[in-house]
């Protein structure tokens, strides 16, 4: 934990906390309070300062992610965000956990719209033995046909259950805090936070790498999202999705505020921030809500999160793939395909959108733009901030 930086003037106040996100030390959490609620740092220097720490850890990659809900409604559970819940009467269209073809030709589809990572999601409260051996059969084909990344949230479960996915092959485990400690009684009666601490808890016992994160707009207060964004830090969670609520007709929370005021694109770019600079070192990923909530902002996401979902989310669409492929190299981004080789129509797509760039690789061995090639702070100034 650095030392809180409120008494410097604004460069120094920035540069110190660039200088401790590439150190991958945390700032304090009244330098956190501040970024997310005080108007006087500027939002465009603070995007900045937390592109530069993602750049120092991510260089200019992003990783596209891909959601695949495998099973969705009738559940027992009642959070308020979610139109799957028991208390929620949005018209949505359940079904069982699909057959292993299904989410196989599913992840082929992935594959194919250049997904680096495929994210198979299970309504309910958590998986029972059978859903488990279900499951870890398809992320044994998904693993030896695709050689995709496979991570999966299947709600509440034990030591034993993580243990029985990460043999078949499973890399990560997503599975929300969403929330403070504090204000999760607010969002959900039918389980405790601490049940979803103890399932990281299992998860990472287990030996499985930690996808958590939180849905900003539930009512919370700023401390709430400082509780937790220091809580995801204390876990080392390797992925973290912001989400931003989208309202769904019939869920109980369906007004997206938080500290009583409706979230707007600044503030939801400054708890993006808030987050890289508590989390240095975390894949900070911009989830669902971005076109909703950042608007024609959303570029601007890409300094501080280093992924992004395309094609939708849980329950409502997204952009369409194309559309996320030229945010991201209108924004001056790469795919990151981790040494893969791209499938024909994202190979395609992107040549096509970089036919005028010369030099620009998509073979996932693109080399890294110089994370201080503009900017202000020299990157020996940084280094040397990082080494306080
Ligand atoms: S978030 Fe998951 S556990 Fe909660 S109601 Fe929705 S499907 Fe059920």
């Amino acid at each position: 934990m650095i030392q809180d930086s409120s008494v410097c003037g604004l460069d120094e106040r920035l540069a110190s906390w660039a200088g401790a996100g590439i150190g991958n030390k945390v700032i304090s959490r009244d330098d956190a309070r501040t970024i997310i609620g005080d108007a006087s740092i500027p939002l465009l220097p603070l995007i900045h300062t937390a592109g530069l720490v993602r750049r120092h850890f991510y260089g200019d990659r992003v990783q596209v992610h891909v959601l695949n809900n495998v099973q969705n409604g009738a559940c027992p559970e009642d959070c308020g965000y979610c139109g799957q819940a028991k208390t929620s009467d949005a018209p949505i269209q359940a079904y069982t956990l699909k057959p292993r073809d299904e989410i196989i030709s599913e992840a082929q589809r992935a594959k194919d719209a250049g997904a680096f990572r495929y994210c198979m999601v299970l309504s309910g409260t958590g998986p029972s033995d059978a859903d488990i051996e279900h499951m870890s059969a398809c992320i044994r084909e998904v693993k030896e046909r695709f050689g995709l990344e496979t991570c999966l949230s299947s709600g509440i479960l034990d030591e034993a259950k993580a243990q029985q996915l990460k043999e078949a092959g499973l890399d990560r485990l997503n599975h929300n805090l969403n929330t403070s400690r504090d204000h999760y009684t607010e969002i959900c009666t039918t389980h405790t936070y601490q049940d979803r601490v103890d399932t990281l808890n299992a998860a990472r016992g287990a030996g499985l790498s930690l996808c958590t994160g939180l849905i900003v707009g539930m009512g919370e207060s700023h401390e709430d999202l400082l509780d937790v964004a220091f809580e995801l830090r204390a876990v080392r969670a390797e992925s973290i999705p912001v989400n931003l609520l989208i309202p769904i007709p019939g869920a109980k929370i369906t007004d997206p505020v938080c500290e009583g005021q409706a979230l707007t694109p600044e503030f939801c770019l400054r708890v993006l921030c808030m987050m890289r600079l508590a989390n240095p070192d975390s894949e900070v990923r911009i989830a669902a809500g971005r076109e909703h909530h950042l608007r024609s902002m959303q570029a601007l996401a890409l300094e501080p999160c280093s992924s992004l979902f395309v094609d939708g989310y849980l329950l409502t669409k997204g952009a369409a793939p194309i559309e996320t492929l030229h945010l991201i190299r209108d924004a001056g981004f790469e795919l990151d395909f981790r040494g893969s080789t791209p499938p024909p129509l994202v190979r395609e797509a992107w040549e096509e959108m970089h036919s005028n760039t010369a030099g620009a690789q998509i073979d996932g061995t693109a080399t890294e733009l110089s994370v201080f090639k503009s900017d202000k702070l020299s990157a020996k100034k940084v280094e040397k901030l990082a080494s306080k």
